[in-house]
């Protein structure tokens, strides 16, 4: 089969890789139909995710079809269509028991503090991922999902992450009604978080990243304010200006590690964010909310990773929220906000290329070229 292969920093191809086989009793083989490039896939692309290893498939963001089950699959049978959560999940574990299913405690063997992740090194579990035109679906009575009769498969793709994350970023954020919610980074999980946050009563939504494309992308999508950070001066004077020298009641990091990557570091052979100067959107977002406020993290961060200006948030009474998100947890209200067009996420698909084209899809989607924000493989 066709797959995507790591080779090293910013180096990814399009291989013929065996067929993916089952191992377990409880896994599914599942012939991907969609499958999305990630903001997350870009820390493994840039080579900052520890044990990440040449020859790997990444891929987290996959629907298809069941193909093949082990002897106790019960909850999908071969044929249905299914949305895969890109959490690998036991299901049954202390923590995937109060619904915890990014945290679970059994898929990840490695034990560090995230619970497995399709494609996503081995600190996630060592999982092989779904760019590619098969994959091994671990635990696949937990996970998968069936995908509702004449729900759009590019929706469909988008609830194995990005619908989910940027919802669970708006739901950790704490938003009562009327808050003024402010979001850093208007990547799909950024523009996905601002929307969310009118389904949570939101007052006034304001978006700041770099991209003037995405910034006019989100105004109208989310809708919100939008504001390029390298126009405003001190991002952080600026919206305390526009709230009335309060700050923000909740503000969202959807930007992780890479907007630091100034102060990247390099320890034991791996990379490590310290001291990350005072640019960086977490730093920001802990000096634009308001006292009391909640600082709601989903961009990624690597385990040591310590950017967080303790004395100001100790001093401000902050609630700091973070997570890898649950996704089948939220995945039985987000279908119904999809069904109902509260939430339309395939609009943020802009670019389509097949399985071939991988490496371009990584490149575009990287260096945001031709207005990318979310490419989609056709395996
Ligand atoms: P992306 O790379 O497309 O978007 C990030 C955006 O942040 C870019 O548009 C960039 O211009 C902007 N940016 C950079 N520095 C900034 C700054 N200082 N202030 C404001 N904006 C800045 O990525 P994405 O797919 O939208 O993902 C965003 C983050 O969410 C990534 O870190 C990703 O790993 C993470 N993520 C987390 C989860 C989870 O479960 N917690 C799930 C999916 C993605
Ligand atoms: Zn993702």
């Amino acid at each position: 089969m066709l797959a995507m292969e790591y080779r090293g920093p910013k180096r990814v191809r399009a291989v013929q890789k065996p067929m993916p086989e089952i191992k377990h009793p409880e896994d599914a083989i599942v012939r991907v139909t969609r499958s999305c490039i990630c903001g997350s896939d870009l820390h493994l692309y840039n080579g900052n995710v520890p044990d990440t290893r040449v020859g790997s498939t990444f891929g987290h963001e996959f629907v298809g079809e069941v193909v093949e089950i082990g002897p106790d699959v019960t909850n999908v049978k071969v044929g249905d269509n299914v949305i895969v959560p890109f959490n690998v999940s036991c299901g049954r574990c202390y923590f995937c028991k109060q619904g915890m299913f990014g945290n679970c405690h059994q898929a990840n063997a490695m034990a560090t503090a995230v619970g497995g992740i399709f494609g996503y090194s081995h600190t996630a579990g060592g999982f092989d991922g779904g760019q590619a035109e098969y994959a091994r679906v671990p635990y696949a009575n937990v996970g998968p999902t069936v995908i509702p009769p004449g729900m759009d498969l590019d929706d469909a793709v988008l609830l194995t992450d990005v619908v989910p994350t940027g919802y669970q970023a708006a739901e950790m954020a704490g938003i009562q009604k009327g808050d003024t919610v402010l979001v850093f980074g208007a990547g799909p999980v950024g523009i996905m978080a601002a929307r969310c946050a009118w389904l949570f009563g939101a007052g006034r939504v304001i978006v700041l990243d770099k991209e003037d494309y995405r910034l006019e992308f989100v105004r109208n999508y989310a809708p919100c304010e939008a504001y390029n950070f390298e126009e405003i001066g001190d991002p952080v004077l600026f919206i305390k200006k526009q709230t009335d020298w309060l700050g923000a009641d909740c503000v969202i990091d959807a930007v992780g590690a890479e907007a630091a990557g100034n102060a990247l570091q390099t320890i034991t052979g791996r990379k490590t964010l310290l001291q990350a100067g005072s640019a960086t959107a977490l730093h920001w977002a802990i000096n634009a909310v308001k006292k009391g406020g909640v600082v709601s993290i989903v961009g990624v961060y690597g385990p040591t990773d310590n950017l967080v200006p303790i004395g100001n948030a100790m001093n401000k009474g902050l609630t700091i929220r973070g997570n890898q998100t649950s996704v089948k947890r939220l995945l039985p209200r987000l279908i119904d906000h999809v069904q109902s067009g509260r939430l339309n996420p395939k609009a943020l698909i802009t670019h389509r290329m097949p399985m071939e084209e991988v490496a371009d899809g990584y490149r575009l989607f990287s260096a945001k070229l031709d207005n990318c924000i979310k490419p989609i493989l056709l395996p």
